[in-house]
């Protein structure tokens, strides 16, 4: 009778397992958006219209003029690990050239919300309407529709309470959709994007492929006319080119949030790339402002480490300070030359 009571170890059923896991992947309206936008460029859309009601709370819509799916891929899409993007481990290993491969977006999407597919396949004559809530597919059925796909969810988190009451206000959870919305749209000038809050409109880019004009129609004339190109392929060090654009040391705002840095083309958070950024422009800069940049870094996929877990961007650098000291080059170059800065800039 005094023997110590110990835990009990009991394995969970597998609907636990399965609400434990969706978490790893959709924590918020903007993890969703970033899943079926990231669908959508790997169905090679051009254009692509996100609609949010309530911040994606109440509801998230993307639509896309993609390749779209026939019935029995659609019905295959929505179940646990299916990818037409990777066979196996080895593919994987090869690269993939695709944003997604894991296969478990639409499957964890429909597991935690009541999510509706509509698709008809480029060139098809039959679209399909497939419905599914709560991981449960309610309906399979043939739909007039256009060429392409529109993915709608609406109730996020309705049956995971625990979860929905994670979610911040609606201005808050908006604020995650749109700067991931306009970081996919700053990464692909050439596919039109836009994207609609409540019925109105935030921004809408053109696809016409140049990174200047897709600036003018996210952040504005003022900004996209301060812009200067940077376009730097150093002699040595890690890096192969540095691109992109970054703003005139007095267009600037009051935080970072501007400065978007990509790595191979995906959308990173990374410490070193800002502050080397930021090191271009010397004293130029007023105190606690920062300017606009959407700067590009392609390297050597052996050089860098992505970490591509669904809820991160991070990158490390093997040679940290070499991409510092060329993404600094590259912008103090382009600065200099626009005259912006005096060339007896401090450091470097
Ligand atoms: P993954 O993107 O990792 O393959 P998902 O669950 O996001 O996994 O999607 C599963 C599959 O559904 C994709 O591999 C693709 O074949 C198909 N699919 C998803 N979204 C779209 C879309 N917008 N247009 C065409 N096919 C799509
Ligand atoms: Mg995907």
């Amino acid at each position: 009778t005094d023997e110590p009571r110990t835990p009990t170890i009991r394995e969970l059923d597998d609907r636990t397992v399965r609400q434990i896991a969706a978490g790893e992947v959709v924590e918020r309206p903007a993890s969703v958006v970033k899943e079926l936008l990231e669908n959508s460029l790997d169905a090679d859309a051009s254009r692509i219209s996100v609609a949010v009601d309530a911040g994606g709370t109440e509801g998230i819509r993307v639509r896309d003029d993609g390749v779209g799916m026939r019935r029995a891929s659609v019905e295959r899409a929505v179940e646990e690990h299916t990818t037409s993007k990777i066979d196996d481990i080895e593919d994987l290993e090869a690269g993939v050239g695709t944003l997604g491969f894991r296969g478990e977006a639409l499957h964890t999407i429909g597991a935690v919300s009541r999510l509706t597919i509509r698709t008809k396949p480029r060139g098809g004559d039959a679209g399909t309407e497939l419905r599914v809530e709560g991981g449960e597919v309610t309906e399979v059925a043939p739909a007039g529709c256009p060429e392409g796909t529109v993915v709608e969810v609406t109730d996020l988190f309705y049956n995971t309470p625990a979860r929905r009451k994670f979610l911040k206000t609606t201005a808050t959870e908006f604020d995650h959709v749109n700067t991931v919305v306009t970081h996919y749209a700053l990464a692909n000038p050439d596919v039109a994007i836009s994207i609609e809050h409540d019925d109105r409109e935030l921004f809408a880019t053109e696809g016409r492929g140049d990174l200047r004009s897709a600036v003018l129609s996210v952040y504005g004339r003022e900004v996209a006319e301060s812009m200067i190109e940077v376009a730097h392929e150093p002699d040595s060090g890690p890096l192969e080119r540095v691109t992109g654009l970054v703003s005139h040391p007095e267009t600037t705002r009051s935080t970072r949030e501007y400065l978007s840095t990509f790595v191979n083309d995906r959308y990173v958070t990374a410490g070193v790339l800002r502050e080397a950024v930021l090191e271009a422009y010397g004293g130029q800069l007023a105190a606690d402002r920062y300017p606009f940049a959407v700067l590009f870094v392609d390297l050597s996929p052996d050089a860098v480490d992505v970490n591509v877990h669904p809820r991160k961007m991070e990158v490390r650098f093997d040679d940290e300070s070499g991409v510092r000291e060329s993404v600094t080059a590259a912008v103090r170059d382009a600065l200099l030359e626009a005259g912006l800065i005096r060339s007896t800039a401090p450091r470097g």
